[in-house]
């Protein structure tokens, strides 16, 4: 027991370590302040499986076409998969669409999620999380950008990153590296840490051939070590 309190410490130490290092190279990110709940959630089911880019046309495209929520629910499924058809996959998340704006107007009375900026963190994933295609990254995102929420997604860079750094095992799935991240990012550092790993998975530490020697967290990588 006193041996596993010791390694958190240890590893909370690492994490805040990384977290300057990668300010001290990428800077500090600000917040760009709210968004409806709502259109984040669309927005993250919306990048599944796709390029920021691409995502980003299709969620521009869908409130092109449909300036409220209401007029997509009623436009029905088929109408909302032409609408996002540049984003992929569009038959599939046309209808996680359609199916979410339904349940959010039978929940909340409305086509809003701005009730959940009210409830606790732990609450809004045990109401969200029964929802198909919203997992834990989507609601950590939508609790993060949209809510302002000291709350840290692992998406795919992260979860890649943090395993090589070795802040949590190398086998851990995404969602257990949710809850193993937890406890270790410092207090108000989830978005800064968040964005700037993003930054990093895109530049220096890609999928393949990271770029170790010019990355700010080789001196505390175990990956680095490895290679060296
Ligand atoms: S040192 Fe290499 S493996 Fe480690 S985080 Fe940096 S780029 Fe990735």
């Amino acid at each position: 027991m006193g041996k596993c309190r010791e390694a958190g410490a240890a590893l909370r130490r690492r994490t805040a370590r990384a977290v300057a290092a990668l300010e001290r190279r990428f800077g500090v990110p600000e917040w760009d302040g709210p968004e409806p709940p709502l259109d984040a959630l669309v927005r993250t089911v919306l990048s599944q499986s796709t390029s920021d880019v691409n995502s980003g046309r299709a969620f521009d495209a869908l409130k092109e076409q449909f300036p409220t929520w209401d007029e997509a629910f009623a436009a029905g499924p088929e109408a909302i998969e032409a609408a996002i058809r540049a984003g992929g996959l569009a038959r599939q998340k046309s209808r996680r669409i359609h199916d979410l704006l339904g349940w959010v107007k039978e929940r909340f009375g409305a086509f809003s999620l701005d009730a959940v900026q009210e409830m606790p963190t732990e609450q809004v994933f045990e109401t969200l999380l029964p929802l198909d295609g919203v997992g834990v990254k989507t609601v950590a995102v939508m609790l993060l950008f949209a809510c302002g929420r000291d709350c840290f997604p692992v998406d795919t860079h992260v979860h890649r990153i943090v395993r090589r750094v070795g802040l949590v095992p190398a086998t851990a799935s995404a969602e257990r590296t949710f809850h193993l991240m937890k406890p270790l990012v410092p207090k108000g550092k989830a978005l800064s840490f968040h964005v700037n790993l993003l930054t990093l998975g895109r530049t220096l530490c890609r999928p393949t051939d990271p770029k170790c020697p010019e990355c700010p967290l080789r001196g505390m990588c175990d990956y680095a070590a490895g290679r060296a």
